[in-house]
């Protein structure tokens, strides 16, 4: 399979790799499946897909156990890239998260370790001393950020060794492109890789539109499923490394023969046009909260101010970075009803209330329609 290099590491990563978020568990612990998560990931490994993406707030610190227990054997020919969570920030928090981690995946080194979401309440700078001892210790390999900030990305460059700051991970796929103006252009020049997370829009896909059939054309007359379709496409930029969460093993090795396609420019460009971004700017009281099961959603602006549930970062840190400059990515909408001007949020819940909280309600935020 062809690979990406990990920055000036030394490390090269396969452009087709696992992920890892529902194995054992979403937030917390399921071992209701543990034989079949861990026969999942080493059929990958032995395909080659020898980059495992985890987190320690998967399966609750579980499915970092699962991996720990399907790399054993392959130990060698695999790159372990886990995160920490934005409560573990701090220096002493970010030193037991690490043992942690190390314990659960039950090896002494991990070879990618990552932000999982900024904690602007903590100086970014402490974070990266720690993350710079752990280096010189050998506890970790090399440092990515995943949902990061310009800002980060910059502090990250400077405050870490040269060439042990190595990829992004951020949300790539048909109806997420932001990384292509934001984090996509900083690879390029920098040399790092893009470890684009749900790259299958958690198994949508693609948009649910009018677009799919064309979409489902283009793949049969490769004879190749639509979801091979859509990673060859994402991985038409060298940068790119996709990491399908899958738990079939047809879906496994679908995945991974996607590496191996290629797709002639006019489909290519044709997949671009129809899938590109129109950005369209929606007052906030136009917009409904919409249902997010299983997930802690404020539904008042004085709700989002005091942020009852700690989020990390709060709706006013996301604020506070957009006054200081920083991008601000369009929320996902759906239209509902006849209504032109009703829609449903779908995706972006801290950046819309951000967004409020920045700008007041009076101004249209940049959305998107999935
Ligand atoms: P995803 O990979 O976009 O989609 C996973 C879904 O696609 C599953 O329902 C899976 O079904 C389905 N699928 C996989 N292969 C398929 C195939 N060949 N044909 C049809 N359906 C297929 O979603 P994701 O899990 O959100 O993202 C992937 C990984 O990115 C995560 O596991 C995690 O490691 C990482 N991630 C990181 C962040 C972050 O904040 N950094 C956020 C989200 C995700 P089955 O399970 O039934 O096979």
């Amino acid at each position: 399979m062809r690979n990406v290099p990990l920055g000036s590491s030394g490390m090269n990563v396969p452009v087709v790799g696992i992920g890892t978020m529902g194995l054992g568990g979403y937030f917390q612990r399921d071992d209701t499946n543990d034989s079949e998560a861990i026969i999942r990931i080493q059929e990958g490994i032995e395909l080659g897909a020898t980059l495992i993406d985890t987190a320690e707030i998967y399966g609750a610190g579980h499915t970092e156990e699962l991996v720990g227990r399907a790399i054993k054997p392959h130990r060698e020919k695999v790159v372990i890239a886990t995160k920490f969570s934005p409560e573990n920030s701090s220096a002493s928090a970010v030193i037991n998260a690490v043992e942690r981690s190390l314990k659960r995946l039950a090896v002494d080194c991990i070879d990618l370790y990552q932000t999982h979401w900024p904690n602007p309440s903590v100086p970014f700078a402490e974070t990266l001393e720690a993350l710079d001892n752990l280096l010189r210790q050998g506890k970790i390999r090399a440092v990515g950020l995943s949902n990061s900030s310009r800002r980060q990305w910059l502090l990250a460059k400077n405050g870490l060794p040269p060439g042990s700051f190595v990829s992004f991970q951020q949300q790539y796929n048909l109806a997420d492109r932001f990384v292509e103006t934001t984090h996509l252009p900083v690879c390029r020049d920098e040399g790092l890789a893009l470890i684009a997370y749900s790259p299958l829009m958690e198994g949508k896909i693609a948009p649910n539109d009018a677009r799919r059939c064309q979409l489902d054309d283009f793949a049969r007359q490769y004879e190749i499923t639509t979801v091979q379709l859509v990673i060859a496409w994402l991985l038409r930029h060298p940068e790119v490394v996709v990491i399908p969460k899958a738990a079939s093993a047809r879906h496994v090795q679908e995945n991974v023969a996607a590496a191996s396609l290629v797709l002639n420019s006019e489909v290519l460009a044709k997949i671009d046009q129809m899938y590109r971004s129109v950005i369209i700017h929606v007052f906030p009281r136009d917009i409904k909260q919409g249902d997010a099961v299983g997930r802690n959603v404020y539904r008042t602006l004085q709700e989002a101010l005091q942020n009852p549930s700690n989020m990390t970062p709060s709706p006013r840190e996301v604020a506070d970075e957009l006054i200081s400059g920083e991008p601000f990515k369009p929320i996902k909408l759906s239209r509902y009803g006849n209504g032109t001007k009703a829609y449903s949020l779908v995706e972006g819940r801290l950046r819309y209330w951000a967004w409020v909280i920045a700008n007041g309600n009076s101004r249209p935020l940049p959305c998107i329609i999935v």
